[in-house]
């Protein structure tokens, strides 16, 4: 049911600040002497997509054709789990930056079914909120990025109501905990310390 390793799948609509919560979360862990791995889902999806010539950036995936998506994503939790295996004794922990639910042009589809969980194995899986006018604002604000597909305020009140249901239905099959983070505005290293919480009582 588990890796000797702990594992947390930290989600949340685009532009939440996952990311940016993990990056803080990882100098908090650090200063505490924690072994920590962070893999991004999207970058092992990115780099076979790459690879293969499908895409030229990360927000092209989720509008691959499915049949492509479901393939990268396969690859992506195999290699995060080999790289982790070799790198994480059994105090470290992996966490993987992702999504429970990815909006394409054929609907809401699944970024933790049952082949991903296999392979992830989560002891926690993380939902990171904000309020939906926040994240729209991020992501406007935010120009490295394209996100305008997921649909501002509306869209994301969506998504967002979607996912968290995705990420609970997700738990079920390896008994993971759900923690629900709100990332407030300005204060992402509170949900950075909370976040360090909800890990050190794994
Ligand atoms: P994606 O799923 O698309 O990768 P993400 O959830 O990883 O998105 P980030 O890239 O971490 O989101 O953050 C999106 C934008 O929001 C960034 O410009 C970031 O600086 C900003 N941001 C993150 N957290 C906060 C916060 N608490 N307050 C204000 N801005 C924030
Ligand atoms: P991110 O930078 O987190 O947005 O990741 C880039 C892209 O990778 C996402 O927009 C999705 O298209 C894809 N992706 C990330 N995690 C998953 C997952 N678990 N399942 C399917 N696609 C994913
Ligand atoms: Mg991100």
């Amino acid at each position: 049911m588990r890796h000797p390793f702990k594992v947390v799948v930290v989600t949340g609509v685009p532009g939440v600040g996952k990311t940016t919560v993990i990056k803080i979360l990882a100098e908090l862990a650090a200063r505490e002497g924690l072994k920590l791995k962070i893999s991004n889902f999207g970058d092992y999806m990115l780099r076979a997509a790459l690879e293969s010539g499908l895409v030229k950036n990360r927000d092209e995936i989720r509008r691959l054709p499915l049949r492509s998506q479901l393939e990268l994503q396969r690859i992506a939790a195999k290699s995060i789990v080999e790289e982790a295996s070799k790198e994480l004794g059994d105090g470290g922990i992996l966490i993987v930056d992702t999504h429970a639910l990815v909006k394409t042009p054929a609907g809401y589809w699944p970024g933790l079914p049952k082949h991903v969980l296999d392979e992830l194995k989560p002891d926690s899986i993380v939902v990171i909120e904000a309020s939906p006018e926040e994240v729209a604002a991020r992501q406007a604000r935010d120009k490295t990025r394209y996100r305008s597909d997921i649909g501002g305020v509306e869209g994301v009140a969506r998504l967002m109501e979607a996912a968290r249901a995705a990420g609970i239905a997700s738990a079920v099959h390896y008994a993971s905990t759900v923690a629900i983070i709100e990332n407030r505005e300005g204060r992402a290293e509170e949900a950075a310390r909370r976040l360090l919480e909800v890990i050190k009582s794994l």
